[in-house]
């Protein structure tokens, strides 16, 4: 049976998977089985941000599983306590409690945003305030987290205490916290799974203001946008605000799960023995790796973060068949007057992996791909959105 036959066979059908099988890849290239090349500009939706087996991230988890794979959460370990620490210098946050994907990340984020209003507004304060055409995950609070209809369905109930604002409309913010008890809100400074929609400046700064107003949390999810993707290293940066909270998973590990939720002054000891846990959170592996990511998350990759997302849009302009393009660093969405779904085609069989995002085609490249890669990528997507 072909390993495409096989995984139709017995894996749950909840992929609609493209009909490729990949079995190794170095940094932004990808090989099928037959051994034919492509370049990537997806790593995994966002999670190989240095590309596929990449020597130092190698060299940091294969040394890590050598000594130490997994123990308890009841026993300290090194890897976790350093990873801790840096996200917490590097970001100003007080604490971090780490799990293994980004639904888990937010999860916890809800859990603390609710549990810090009760302890200090006093029960009936646990509304969370979204966003309209957000993604928040797949468990069924993040799904009721998710400001999108289509999410809301065939597995209810879901759990109440999530309302919708409009991105980018304070007044529909306002609205919503006058006439709920709001605990926080909760949003993703580039929509991602939305569309790779940025949120205004004055929006967030707005947010923020009324959060402060109405003595709400604020909860940036920075899942997808987090750990340098947007060319900062986490995308409220750009805006100069303080979250009270932040989720943070794909990219963090460079291609290990691990989720994050980083806890500012307010929550900092909201979280106590018993209120929280996960067997695998905090991984040795995933902390070593996470380690070896952000420690190469400087300003000069920074830099080079920039000039390749600049590089890209540049190319874009004026290309006959780009409708608009949005986003932010290495996290950028195409409209295209094909349907995206034709691009993504054409570009696999020229040998370019590309995503979508509800309409648009998506880039989400590996942090560093070599320049060369990129120029020859953009070549031949340029191609499949003309022809
Ligand atoms: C991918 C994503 C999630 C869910 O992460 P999982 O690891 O799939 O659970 C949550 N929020 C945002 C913004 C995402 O992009």
């Amino acid at each position: 049976m072909s390993i495409i036959n096989k995984d139709k066979e017995y894996v749950a059908g909840t992929y609609a998977r493209f009909p490729l099988e990949i079995s190794e890849g170095n940094g932004a290239l990808m090989y099928d089985e037959e051994g034919n090349e492509y370049i990537d500009l997806g790593s995994g939706i966002a999670v190989n941000s240095f590309g596929v087996a990449d020597d130092e991230w190698l060299e940091a988890i294969t040394v890590q599983a050598s000594m130490l794979g997994h123990t308890s959460n009841l026993y300290y370990t090194k890897p976790c306590a350093d990873l801790a620490e840096m996200l917490c210098s590097r970001t100003g946050m007080k604490k971090v409690f780490f799990s293994n994907s980004g639904a888990e990340a937010n999860e916890c984020a809800i859990k603390a945003a609710r549990l810090w209003a009760l302890k200090n507004k006093g029960e009936g304060n646990s509304t969370i305030i979204t966003l309209k055409n957000s993604f928040h995950g797949r468990t069924i609070t993040t799904l009721a987290a998710t400001g999108q209809d289509t999410f809301h369905t065939d597995f209810g109930p879901f759990p109440e205490g999530f309302v919708y604002a409009e991105a980018n409309n304070l007044y529909s913010v306002k609205e919503l916290a006058e006439n709920n008890n709001c605990a926080a809100i909760m949003m993703e400074t580039v929509q991602g799974e939305g569309g790779v929609y940025v949120l205004d400046d004055d929006f967030v700064k707005g947010v923020c203001k009324i959060a402060k107003e109405k003595n709400m949390l604020v909860i940036i999810d920075e899942v997808q946008t987090g750990n340098g993707r947007t060319g900062k290293l986490y995308s409220y940066m750009h805006y100069g605000i303080t979250p009270d909270i932040v989720s943070t998973a794909k990219g963090l590990a460079g291609g290990l799960p691990l989720g994050c939720t980083m806890l500012g002054e307010k929550v900092q000891d909201i979280l106590t023995p018993g209120s929280h846990g996960s067997t695998f959170g905090g991984n040795p592996i995933c902390c070593a790796g996470a380690l070896s990511i952000l420690s190469r998350l400087d300003d000069v990759m920074f830099e080079e973060i920039n000039k390749r997302s600049e590089y890209i849009v540049s190319r874009l302009n004026g290309v006959k068949g780009v409708k608009s393009v949005s986003g932010r660093g290495l996290m950028l969405g195409i409209e295209c007057e094909k349907p995206a779904k034709d691009v993504i085609a054409s570009a696999m069989a020229k040998g370019v992996l590309v995503l979508s995002a509800k309409t648009k085609v998506r880039l989400l490249p590996p942090l560093n791909i070599p320049f060369e890669l990129l120029e020859m990528a953009m070549d031949k997507l340029v191609e499949a959105i003309e022809e």
